[in-house]
């Protein structure tokens, strides 16, 4: 592996970091699970777009620019380092596009890339259900062929759709076979939310936001053309999905690097407290970096050619735990401040931030503490999330180390 970057990588960034400089909103933008918040990080992301900077490593026909996963690294370092806003899109760019460009028709991703770039179309992912979250394959959604033999009716219940609450699109996967064994039977659709049969309903958390949904299928159309793979071959379409959430894609290095640097300026800030609490610091930014080289790492191999299988889950189980030690450090230096959610009026520096989430790249720099508590809130959601940690480390005993199931 080289961690030299070329002379055109160097230029890459430098374009990169005047554009983000010149475009990055000043104030912090509305929680995008709120029905305002999300609309205007839809509008941040069509400007991305119309400047092609949306989705860089993708092929220009799709709105792209052509270049490797070493130029989205880049991207996403500059991008978290200028503080923009987070990505409404995530679950399209990030989750469905690596499995249609693997797996879609040319239709396909003629028809749905370019409005997933420019966020025209936002999309959540329905896979969860009340019964069937570990144990995905134990899902009781189901499709039947529709009378006139040219798609499929959808019925079921999904659950915890992050986005699904003003998302345009699902992807999902259903059960088509009853009689085939669990894994077998299962196909990956593209389900419209405004579809006849579909209901949404918003799940409010603590915060009164809605961030999650529930969805509900009646008896939902969906054309042969929106299944992406063949018909049964659903769990290993959402595999290649599920390899992009854990793996390379959803959770760049940059996202820890940035929150490690502001936990060091915090410590800094806290008169730099020594014992227990220097040492979680110290080990947080450490991880932080071994993280982004382990990242590199990875996507030099990818580059190369290798597909990333179950190394997938070990990156998962250090991103989920590392961002939750530098959370929780920049708690322990806060003490009691950390619970402070809203700055005082009468603090010089009210206005200047206020809904930024520390390592969730929400908004701008900010020392006043809210950030903290709310990244580190978010933080305990990661070892669950992208298949929980316990699932995770079952994977990695089994099919990297060798392990017995039992
Ligand atoms: C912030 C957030 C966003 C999410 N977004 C989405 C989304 O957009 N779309 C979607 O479909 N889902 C989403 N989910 C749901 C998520 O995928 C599930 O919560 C997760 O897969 C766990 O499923 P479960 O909640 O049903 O827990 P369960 O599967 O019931 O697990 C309960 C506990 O038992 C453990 N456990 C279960 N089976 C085993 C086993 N075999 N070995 C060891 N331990 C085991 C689990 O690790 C867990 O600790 C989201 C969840 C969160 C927290």
């Amino acid at each position: 592996m080289d961690l030299t970057f070329s002379a055109e990588q160097d230029a890459f960034r430098a374009e990169a970091r005047a554009w983000l400089a010149a475009h990055v909103p000043s104030e912090p933008l509305p929680s995008l699970d709120t029905a305002e918040g999300f609309a205007a990080h839809r509008a941040w992301e069509r400007l991305l777009f119309e400047d092609r900077w949306s989705v860089v490593s993708w092929p220009s026909e799709y709105g792209g620019r052509d270049v490797g996963i070493m130029e989205w690294l880049i991207f996403e370092e500059e991008y978290y380092r200028a503080r923009a806003p987070k990505r409404v899109s995530q679950n399209g760019i990030f989750l469905l596009a690596p499995t249609m460009l693997e797996y879609g028709t040319p239709e396909q991703k003629a028809r749905f890339l370019p409005p997933m770039a420019a966020a025209d179309e936002i999309w959540c992912q329905g896979w969860s259900e009340p019964d069937a979250g570990s144990d995905l394959a134990g899902i009781r959604s189901r499709a039947v062929r529709a009378a006139g033999d040219d798609g499929w009716q959808l019925t079921g219940q999904k659950t915890w759709c992050s986005r699904g609450a003003f998302a345009e699109w699902c992807f999902g996967i259903f059960r088509t076979d009853p009689d085939a064994e669990r894994h077998r039977g299962l196909t990956y659709f593209l389900v419209p939310m405004a579809a006849d049969g579909v209901t949404v309903r918003p799940i409010p958390q603590l915060d009164g936001e809605t961030g999650f949904a529930e969805v509900f299928f009646e008896d939902v159309f969906v054309p042969d053309e929106h299944v992406l793979g063949g018909v049964g071959d659903g769990w290993k379409v959402a595999m290649s999905t599920a390899g992009s959430e854990r793996g390379l894609s959803l959770r760049s290095p940059a996202r820890y690097t940035e929150a490690a640097a502001r936990l060091v300026e915090l410590f800094a800030d806290r008169g730099r407290p020594g014992g227990r609490i220097a040492d979680d610091v110290a080990r947080a930014y450490i991880d932080a970096q071994a993280y982004e080289l382990g990242t590199y790492w990875m996507a030099s191999r990818a580059a190369d050619g290798h597909t990333i299988g179950a190394e997938a889950s070990c990156n998962k189980i250090f991103w989920s735990e590392t961002d939750l030690a530098i959370h929780a450090a920049g708690l322990s230096l806060l003490g009691p401040d950390a619970e402070l959610l809203e700055r005082s009026p009468a603090d010089p520096g009210a206005g200047a931030g206020g809904t930024s989430a520390a390592g969730t790249g929400t908004g701008q720099a900010d020392a006043y503490p809210g950030p903290w508590l709310d990244g580190y809130l978010f933080a305990l959601a990661g070892p669950i999330y992208a298949g929980t940690n316990e699932i995770q480390r079952n994977v990695v005993a089994e099919r990297l180390l060798g392990l017995p199931r039992s």
